[in-house]
């Protein structure tokens, strides 16, 4: 191989930032090919001056050297911020000063009356529980560690990355904050996370069942199915996974053992997700005390709250016709049931083979009509 110039494209994104440079450099670069109008930081300039990396703008290099791209080596997963997603390629680099706009300052606030209002509710205990608010496309407001959400204060708020990286405030982050950046890189609508440990709530997290359907409507327009993710270490990448598959389809996730998180368009909305689910497991928990069966809401009828709950325009695994065979079976409970086993609807452990379908309507089947009989 000769000393060719090696060069790097880039044009797909708007901005270089210093990062970007670096994992240019560390690619052996000598050049970076840039779209025409590409903003790049002063320190990203700094260090590409210091190692001798060329910027080549797109418009030039197609006009003057028209071969330029035969021997260019384009690099995907240029971008430093390490994600695997094409998209992350043309992440901006996060900018620290959206942390001190009035935006961000009444978001502060919002965050601090929400954190008050989960502990009066209890559903935080401890230092537990986290909020977030996306405020920009690479920034991500959020409460710090250790401290109980009573005490939270405009001042103790950091902001991090998508990767996770703090960018401001002086308290460290919560470690839990990679749960939230999930989510936002899979639902493009999801502004604000709130995770928490509501007892009712957490109670179905802990036996990993979920709450039945169809029995409050406000419960079917604002969460309705409620998926249940599988247990993972919590802080770790792997526990933030757990949620990516569920969370397009399910604004609210049972996190198993642990607690739930809520997403939504606002940090109030998220906050309000948490406490809708957390009432409907308590109602159902006190209905199944009263020793009489919980009369459900109509086919009909539950069609026309999804109807409501479109046009809202919540997520609903149910609206995906081609899974309603998945979310039938879940409706199909030994009458009175309050905790079911989670279908793949509801998250679950995925879509079973056929014949684990046929098995699982033929025993639900059997236990309504052994519970019609005996009547
Ligand atoms: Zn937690």
């Amino acid at each position: 191989m000769k000393n060719e110039a090696k060069s790097i494209d880039i044009t797909g994104q708007k901005l270089l930032s210093v990062r970007d440079a670096q994992s240019a450099h560390a690619a052996g670069a000598s050049r970076i090919l840039v779209c025409e109008n590409c903003v790049v930081t002063p320190s990203a300039r700094d260090f590409l001056a210091q190692n001798n990396i060329a910027l080549v703008s797109s418009a030039a290099s197609k006009a003057a050297a028209p071969a330029a791209h035969a021997d260019a080596a384009p690099v995907t997963g240029l971008s430093a911020y390490g994600a695997n997603s094409g998209a992350a390629l043309s992440r901006t680099a996060p900018n620290p000063k959206l942390f001190f706009t009035p935006e961000a300052e009444a978001i502060k606030k919002e965050i601090c009356a929400v954190g008050r209002k989960l502990w009066m509710r209890q559903f935080v205990d401890g230092n537990g529980g986290n909020i977030s608010y996306r405020i920009g496309p690479n920034e991500v407001i959020c409460t710090p560690t250790l401290v109980s959400k009573f005490d939270l204060t405009p001042e103790d708020l950091s902001m991090v990355d998508l990767e996770g990286n703090q960018i401001a405030g002086t308290r460290p982050r919560t470690s839990e904050i990679f749960l939230h950046l999930e989510i936002y890189k899979a639902v493009s609508e999801a502004k604000s996370c709130v995770h928490c440990h509501p007892p009712h709530a957490t109670a179905y997290a802990i036996t990993g069942k979920v709450p039945p359907n169809m029995v409050i409507p406000e419960f079917e327009v604002f969460v309705g199915k409620v998926a249940i993710s599988p247990y993972k270490t919590p802080g770790t990448a792997e526990f933030a996974q757990t949620v990516i598959p569920f969370v397009k389809q399910h604004n609210t996730v049972l996190l198993q053992n642990h607690g739930i998180i809520c997403w939504a368009d606002t940090v109030t909305h998220a906050e309000w997700y948490a406490e809708v689910l957390e009432t409907y497991c308590w109602t159902l928990m006190l209905a199944a005390q009263l020793g009489t069966p919980i009369s459900r809401i109509s086919e009909e009828q539950g069609s026309e709250l999804l109807a409501i709950k479109k046009k809202l325009g919540l997520p609903d695994i149910r609206f995906d016709t081609s899974r309603m065979k998945e979310c039938q079976l879940s409706d199909l409970e030994v009458p009175n049931s309050i905790a079911l086993t989670p279908t793949p609807c509801d998250g679950g452990t995925g879509r079973p083979a056929e014949a684990d379908l046929e098995a699982l309507i033929k025993s639900v089947t059997d236990a309504v009509m052994g519970a019609i009989g005996s009547k």
